[in-house]
């Protein structure tokens, strides 16, 4: 399926990245803080926007890489960044510019020695201290 974000355009195998994705650990065997137990909670609960997003191309986001929080522009928030493998047939026009899929929530694609990656930004409710 193809999904352009910024520019860029990948033919993604969604196929192919669910069966990846089903053989991923989750990032809750790896960390128990609470800023990690928070990014779970609301990925589980996401709208039917995202929900839809990340399923068209096979991605489950509760197993993405390199997840990072900062704390969000608004209060009571939290800004997430994390990476998303892809099984890609093609990829072109990568940049590091961002697209804003949704509010308080922005995609890109990276390439890096041969992987493909969706790089997200997600803005996201945030109750902890
Ligand atoms: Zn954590």
């Amino acid at each position: 399926m193809i999904l352009t974000l910024a520019g860029a355009r990948a033919d993604v195998d969604a196929e192919k990245t669910r069966e990846m994705y089903a053989r991923l650990p989750y990032i809750r065997q790896g960390c128990q803080c609470p800023l990690c137990r928070s990014f779970l909670e609301r990925v589980a609960n996401f709208d039917a926007e995202k929900r839809v997003f990340f399923a068209k191309i096979g991605v489950d986001a509760e197993k993405c890489e390199s997840l990072w929080s900062y704390p969000g522009t608004r209060p009571g928030t939290q800004l997430y960044t994390f990476r998303c493998p892809l099984v890609c047939v093609d990829v072109s026009g990568i940049t590091e510019e961002w697209e804003t899929v949704a509010e308080g929530f922005s995609a890109r694609f990276a390439g890096d020695g041969g992987r493909v990656f969706l790089e997200v930004e997600l803005l996201l409710k945030w109750d902890g201290v």
